[in-house]
């Protein structure tokens, strides 16, 4: 079975929206599904070096500029209402997404996408949940209860999934799931795979054990082409100057 090895793209974008309301509906049913950014983001923290962390004022630079523009941040319910079901999406939507659940999504993040209104997906590795330097239950729960937050999966130990026999795998999918659904109320319907590895297989797991929707990270705006179980995301580099952010909105 091949394994497509994703590559980070160091490409920004992002769309944002929000629910419909008179003439601010945008879709355009003509042309089918609009593609939608989703970004991708890790820790915020001011650490430098390290691309995967991103300084709390630069992010909040990222997230003024947004909405500034006047992007509409969407959860992936909406998308998939807007993409299959076809409900008007309101313009320019993107998604704002943080893999692996790390505590500065609440301590620093959670805070400036309250101060701008901007809503976020984080893929948390359930197995990791309370350790030291990631997020607990309770923040999930708090920031949830804001309605800005929406809490989706990473797998319960964020495993390479191609590595793992069928049985591991719907572990990882089905336990991670359920585990949102107790201690969150809502089951997780969209999952990104550890490391962006997957392969047919995989896809055939993460459908089997009833997700929705599963992310990945090659770069370029999310498209309906691509299929529900590889929906592109730009990985936004904490090195990322305003500029090459804005340029990585509008994609490769
Ligand atoms: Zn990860």
């Amino acid at each position: 079975m091949k394994t497509y090895l994703i590559g980070f793209s160091l490409m920004a974008l992002c769309l944002i929206s929000g629910s419909f309301r008179g003439d601010l509906f945008v879709q355009n049913r003509a042309a089918g599904p609009v593609p939608v950014p989703i970004l991708l983001y890790h820790s915020v923290s001011g650490e430098k070096g390290d691309p995967l962390k991103i300084d709390p004022s630069r992010f909040e630079e990222e997230m003024t500029y947004l909405k500034k523009e006047g992007y509409h941040s969407i959860h992936f319910k909406e998308l998939q209402e807007g993409w299959y079901n076809g409900r008007p999406l309101f313009p320019k939507p993107i998604i704002i997404t943080f893999d692996d659940g790390y505590e500065d999504n609440y301590t620093a993040a959670y805070p400036i996408l309250l101060k701008t209104g901007m809503k976020a997906t984080i893929f948390v590795v359930t197995g990791s949940i309370g350790s030291p330097g990631r997020l607990t239950w309770q923040q999930l729960h708090t920031m949830e209860s804001s309605g800005l937050i929406d809490t989706q999966s990473h797998t319960v130990t964020h495993s390479n999934l191609t590595k793992l026999s069928d049985e591991q795998k719907m572990r990882e999918l089905v336990n991670s799931r359920n585990q949102i659904l107790r201690k969150l109320g809502h089951l997780a319907d969209v999952l990104a795979y550890p490391y962006g590895f997957y392969d047919r297989r995989s896809i055939d797991a993460v459908h089997k054990a009833g997700y929705q929707l599963a992310v990945i990270t090659e770069p370029g705006a999310a498209d309906v082409t691509h299929g529900r179980f590889q929906l592109h995301r730009i990985l936004i580099s904490g090195d990322l100057l305003l500029d090459q952010f804005k340029a990585a909105l509008n994609g490769p």
